[in-house]
């Protein structure tokens, strides 16, 4: 057997190298180790992963690689079907560009004002990931001009093309240099995928990891419930029974995942809802939240959670099965990711006898019902989320940093700073999670001081 194999042997920058080690990615994932050389080479792509295999990491170290600080057009562009995705393809393009100097990313979705927008690229940006729609829109009003291009990363390409970004993409597609790098990610290659990869794509490797999740890595347990009156019960069961401190629990309907998002919070759990009915702030924040472990369960429909990377969710209960195969593995993927061992629950009817079988022969999975948790784990307390999180009246645009929020919250009077969880800043707000206990006390500390010389609005989220 071969060692896995390290970074190191790949010629990558110092820098990016230096990244790596400060996020402790030791070792590639199957899917980096490989695509990566192949991609480090100047060649097209197209990869097919399941989720949670590393491929943001893998096609944002061949663009950081070739990247040329000094110039400031557009020089890579990354494609994702929604504003999640591609705020968390940003980020991690971030976090491993931190040792290079002057790399600027840009997102650039729908969903915020389009003048802000023009003004970045207009100053410069040489690292662009949106949405097809939003950037589209700016090649149409010539705000943004992709002539000087030289690498284009379809990520999720399946999903973009369920979601009737077709023709969006190929206009995009049209406008760069045809002498391009293009890198596609897909978890499933239906026909459309195929023929756009042959329109797209120059002598391509195809690389391919397992989508059946290794044993060892994740645990599947499937129930089954005879009446449909019993479903909420059973995750709660769940919930009480194993005690995670961060759990997603997947809904086939909006309305479900609303009705039982309500139902756990009127007993007293820390959840918070995700589907399409909110509104995009609500849903940015209820994520933030999650992840900032403001929250410990959070209830979601496939579409708004598919492709974030919440990574470090313990459990994954399918309250439904989902309606298809790819979906499940697509659930299952946010618990187990990038060596942890994951735990997946299934609920099932039985009407779902058709669900069943075709997981089964598609996945390979070996189904069999599981006695539920005794019914006096409900007498369990329940587990509540360590942290709040503080909403703060002002983000980039006051110039406030990280660095002046936690001087803020543990300077003279305030606030430990093992206290401090997460902080994230947006363009207009900054966001940080503090513990429970020091909860009021923080309020009141950022309420009274300053942050860049002028008073805060602060309250809790
Ligand atoms: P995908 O896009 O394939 O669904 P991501 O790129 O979002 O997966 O990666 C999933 C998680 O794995 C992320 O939290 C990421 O930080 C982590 N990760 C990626 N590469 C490595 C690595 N080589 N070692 C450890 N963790 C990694
Ligand atoms: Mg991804």
């Amino acid at each position: 057997m071969t060692a896995t194999p390290t970074f190191t042997e790949l010629g990558l920058a110092p820098a990016l190298l230096n990244s790596l080690q400060h996020l402790n990615y030791q070792h590639m994932t199957p899917i980096q180790a490989q695509s990566l050389p192949w991609i480090l080479q100047g060649n097209d792509l197209i990869a097919q992963a399941k989720t949670g295999s590393g491929k943001t990491a893998a096609f944002s170290l061949g663009l950081l690689q070739r990247l040329q600080s000094s110039r400031s057009k557009p020089q890579a562009l990354v494609l994702c079907p929604t504003r999640e995705l591609a705020e968390q393809v940003a980020q991690e393009i971030r976090r491993l560009a931190s040792s290079i100097e002057n790399v600027k990313v840009l997102t650039l979705c729908g969903g915020v004002p389009f003048r802000g927008q023009a003004s970045s690229l207009e100053y410069g940006a040489q690292i662009l990931v949106g949405t097809p729609g939003r950037i589209e829109e700016h090649l149409n009003r010539e705000t943004l001009d992709l002539s000087q291009l030289t690498q284009l990363v379809l990520d999720e390409a399946d999903r973009m093309l369920e979601m009737g970004f077709e023709a969006a993409l190929n206009a995009i597609i049209e406008r760069t240099p045809k002498n391009r790098q293009t890198l596609l990610f897909s978890a499933t290659f239906p026909k459309a995928i195929e023929q756009l990869a042959a329109h797209i794509l120059r002598q391509p490797k195809s690389v391919k990891v397992d989508a059946v999740h290794d044993e060892h890595q994740l645990r599947q347990h499937f129930y089954p419930i005879e009446e449909e009156s019993e479903r909420i019960e059973v995750v709660k069961r769940l919930l009480m029974a194993h005690q995670p401190r961060s759990t997603v629990v997947f809904y086939n309907t909006k309305i479900e995942a609303q009705q039982l998002a309500n139902q756990l919070a009127r007993e007293g759990f820390s959840v918070l809802a995700l589907h399409g009915d909110l509104e995009q702030r609500e849903r940015d924040q209820a994520l933030l939240q999650f992840a900032n472990r403001s929250a410990t369960i959070l209830v979601a429909t496939d579409v708004a959670a598919r492709g974030l990377d919440i990574a470090a969710v313990e459990v994954v209960i399918n309250a439904q099965l989902a309606h298809d195969p790819e979906v499940h593995l697509h659930r299952v993927g946010r618990t187990g990711r990038a060596g942890k061992q994951g735990f997946a629950c299934s609920l099932y009817s039985p009407r779902d006898q058709f669900k069943l079988q075709q997981l089964r022969e598609q996945l390979n999975l070996d189904i069999t019902a599981e006695a539920l948790p005794e019914k006096n784990v409900l007498f369990q307390p329940i587990i509540k989320a360590p942290m709040v999180t503080l909403q703060i009246e002002g983000g980039k645009k006051q110039k406030i940093r990280a660095g002046d929020i936690l001087g803020a919250l543990t300077g003279e009077g305030g606030i430990a700073g093992d206290q401090v969880g997460k902080i994230q800043i947006t363009d207009i707000r900054a966001f940080v999670a503090v513990t429970k206990a020091a909860s009021k006390q923080a309020l009141q500390k950022l309420g009274q001081g300053t942050l860049k010389g002028k008073r805060i609005r602060v309250r809790f989220l």
